[in-house]
C-alpha cells in the first residue's frame, strides 16, 4: 500500500465494486479498502444447513435495537459485500419512485432527479451486471432506452404454471430481472448450473452477478487499481478549515495505517457508512463528518418484508425459483388507493432451512413432515415501502457500537397485500393458507433482517434537509462522497441493489469529469 491515491474506495459491495470497476480504465490510482476478505469457494457455499441454519457467512458483529438488546444482524463483511449472498434480483425504481407520493403512512419524499436522470446509468448498471429480463410484461416498469442485455431466464415448470394460473386470473406476472450468468441455449457452455442453492447463498462457481465476480475482480486486471482485505476503515480526518478529508484511518490486520485520497469514497453500507461519518467527529464537525444537518444515519429503511411459503397441490420441484415476479399491487389496489408493494418469488426453501426457522419448527417438528413440507412449498417475499422517518436511524457510541432504533411504518399496506396473496391461493393450485417464515432474518428480531438497509445519508438539493448534493458529495466537505445504498431519499418497494450499483456509475462519471 502507498500513501497517496486519485481515489480511495471503502467497502467493496453494490456501490463501492461498481464505482471501482467504472473508474479503473481511467489510469487514476485508485485504493480499494475491504474490512473482510474474499468469501472462501468451498463446497459449503451450497449447503443449506451450512448457510442458514449455522449462519456460516455472517459476519459476527452484534448491534442493539432501540430497547438496548444486542442481535446479530445478517451482514455479510467480505470482497463484494452484501451481493456475495444476494438474490440478484436486480430491479429499476419505478419512474413515480423518483416522485414525491402519498401513502397509507404518509409523504415517500421526492429525489433530486427523476427517473430519467438515472436511466442511462440503469441502462449501464444491467449491462456490468449482465442482467436476464423480459422487457414489457411488468405493467410498473420504466420505460427503457435499451432491451435487457440478456434474455430472461425461463419458469421451471410449477412456476411456468403459476404465471399461466396468475395470467388466466387477470393478472400480469412477468420475468423478474435476475443476475446469474445463465446461457440456456447453449448449457455447456453456461457458467451458471441453474441450481437450488442461489438466493441468500454465495455461488460457487461464480456464476452470481456480484460486486466481487463482476466489479472487484475485473477492477483489479488494471494495474492502477489495489485492493486492501481486512481493512477496517475506523475514522476520517479531516485538514484543520474542516474542508476536506486529509487522512483515511485503517486498520489494516490489527495495524493502524493512515492513507490519503484526493478524492474519498465511502460504500460501506447504509449503516457502517453512517457509522463511520459519526464516529469522524472533530473540532469542525463536532456530531459528525458531513453532519451538519443531523441527517446522518436517519432516515433508515429496509423494506416493511414479508417471506410466505405456500403449499402446492402439486409437488414444486423447481430448482431455481426466483423469475417471477407480480406487481399489480404496487401502486394500489380495489378499494384501496395506496401503493401496496411488490410479489415475488425467493429461492426455493429446502428442509434443512427451516431448522433454522422459529415459525416453522414451532409448527411442524419431524424431518419428514418438513421434508415433505419442502417438497410442496411455493415460496413467496412480499415487499412494501418503507417510509423514511428521522427517529429510524443509526446511532454509535464513542466506542463505535451501533445502535438501530427502527419502528416499522406502512403495515396496513403490508396486511393487505398478505391478505391479497392468501386470496388468489386456490385459484393458483395452492391450499388456502400460508406459513410465515424468517428466511434471511434467522432470529425474532425483525431488524436484524439488514439485506436491504439504506437512507441513511440522503441525497438532495438542501443542506438542512440532506447529508449529499446530487452527486452524492457531502455538502460540507469537498472531496467526501457516499456511494452505496445510503443515499437514496426512499426505497420503494423493489429490490435496492440495481439502484445503488446505477448511481455508482454516475456518480463514477461525475469523478472522471472532476479529475480531468
Ligand atoms: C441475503 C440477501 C439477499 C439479497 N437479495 C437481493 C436481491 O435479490 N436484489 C437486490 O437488489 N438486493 C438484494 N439484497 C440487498 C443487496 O445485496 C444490497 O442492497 C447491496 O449489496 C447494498 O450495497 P452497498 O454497497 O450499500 O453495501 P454492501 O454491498 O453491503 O457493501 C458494503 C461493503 O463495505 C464493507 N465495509 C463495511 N464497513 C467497512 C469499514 N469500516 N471499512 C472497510 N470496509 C467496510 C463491507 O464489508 C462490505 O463489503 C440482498 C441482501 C442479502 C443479504
Ligand atoms: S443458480 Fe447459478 S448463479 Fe445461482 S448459485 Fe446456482 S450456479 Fe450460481
Amino acid at each position: 500500500m502507498k500513501t497517496d491515491y486519485d481515489i480511495i474506495i471503502i467497502g467493496t459491495g453494490a456501490g463501492g465494486g461498481t464505482l471501482a470497476r467504472h473508474l479503473a480504465p481511467s489510469g487514476k490510482s485508485i485504493l480499494l479498502l475491504e474490512r473482510g476478505g474474499f468469501l472462501k469457494r468451498e463446497p459449503e457455499n451450497w449447503s443449506a444447513e451450512e448457510v442458514f441454519v449455522k449462519n456460516r457467512y455472517v459476519s459476527p458483529d452484534p448491534w442493539l435495537g432501540k430497547d438496548g438488546k444486542a442481535f446479530q444482524p445478517g451482514v455479510h463483511y467480505y470482497v463484494g459485500g452484501a451481493t456475495k449472498l444476494y438474490g440478484a434480483a436486480l430491479f429499476r425504481l419505478r419512474e413515480k419512485d423518483f416522485t414525491s407520493y402519498a401513502h397509507f403512512d404518509g409523504i415517500s419524499p421526492g429525489w433530486p432527479l427523476s427517473y430519467a436522470d438515472f436511466e442511462p446509468y440503469y441502462t449501464k448498471a444491467e449491462t456490468m451486471y449482465e442482467v436476464h429480463g423480459a422487457a414489457g410484461e411488468d405493467p410498473t416498469e420504466p420505460p427503457r432506452s435499451a432491451p435487457y442485455p440478456f434474455p430472461a431466464v425461463s419458469h421451471e415448470p410449477r412456476i411456468q404454471k403459476l404465471a399461466d394460473d396468475l395470467a388466466r386470473a387477470g393478472f400480469h406476472p412477468f420475468h423478474t430481472p435476475c443476475g446469474i450468468m445463465l446461457n440456456e441455449a447453449n448449457m455447456p457452455f453456461s457458467t451458471c448450473v441453474r441450481c437450488k442453492d442461489c438466493d441468500g447463498f454465495p455461488c460457487v462457481v461464480h456464476a452470481k452477478s456480484d460486486a466481487e465476480v463482476l466489479g472487484v475482480r475485473p477492477a483489479l486486471a488494471h494495474p492502477n487499481v489495489e485492493l486492501v482485505i481486512n481493512a477496517k476503515v475506523t475514522r476520517l480526518n479531516t485538514n484543520a478549515a474542516g474542508t476536506a478529508v486529509s487522512e483515511v484511518v485503517v486498520e489494516v490486520n490489527g495495524e493502524t495505517v493512515t492513507v490519503r485520497g484526493s478524492l474519498v469514497m465511502v460504500a460501506a453500507g447504509a449503516a457502517n457508512s453512517a457509522k463511520l461519518l459519526l464516529m469522524s467527529a472533530n473540532e469542525k464537525h463536532p456530531n459528525g463528518l458531513a453532519n451538519g444537518s443531523d441527517q446522518v444515519g436517519r432516515n433508515y429503511m429496509f423494506h416493511t418484508s414479508q417471506a410466505v411459503l405456500a403449499i402446492s397441490n402439486e409437488p414444486n420441484h423447481t430448482q431455481y425459483q426466483k423469475t417471477l415476479g407480480i406487481n399489480d399491487f404496487y401502486f394500489g389496489m380495489k378499494d384501496f388507493d395506496f401503493p401496496v408493494g411488490s410479489i415475488q418469488m425467493v429461492g426455493k426453501s429446502q428442509a434443512p432451512m427451516f431448522r433454522g426457522e422459529k415459525p416453522i419448527e414451532t409448527m411442524l417438528a419431524p424431518d419428514f413432515v418438513l421434508e415433505k413440507l419442502a417438497d410442496h412449498a411455493v415460496d413467496f417475499w412480499l415487499m412494501t415501502e418503507d417510509l423514511p422517518s428521522p427517529d429510524n436511524r443509526v446511532t454509535v457510541d464513542q466506542n463505535g457500537q451501533i445502535t438501530l432504533s427502527y419502528t416499522g411504518t406502512n403495515q396496513e399496506p403490508s396486511n393487505r397485500l398478505y391478505a391479497q396473496l392468501k386470496s388468489m391461493l386456490g385459484s393458483l393450485g395452492m391450499q388456502h393458507f400460508l406459513i410465515p417464515r424468517s428466511l434471511y432474518l434467522k432470529n425474532d428480531v425483525g431488524v436484524a433482517g439488514v439485506a436491504h438497509q439504506s437512507g441513511t445519508c440522503r441525497f438532495g438539493t438542501d443542506p438542512k434537509t440532506s447529508v449529499l448534493d446530487a452527486n452524492c458529495k457531502a455538502h460540507e466537505l469537498d472531496n467526501l462522497y457516499v456511494v452505496d445504498t445510503s443515499f437514496m431519499p426512499s426505497i420503494g418497494a423493489v429490490n435496492p441493489a440495481l439502484t445503488a450499483m446505477a448511481n455508482a456509475i454516475r456518480v463514477g462519471d461525475h469523478l472522471l469529469e472532476r479529475l480531468k
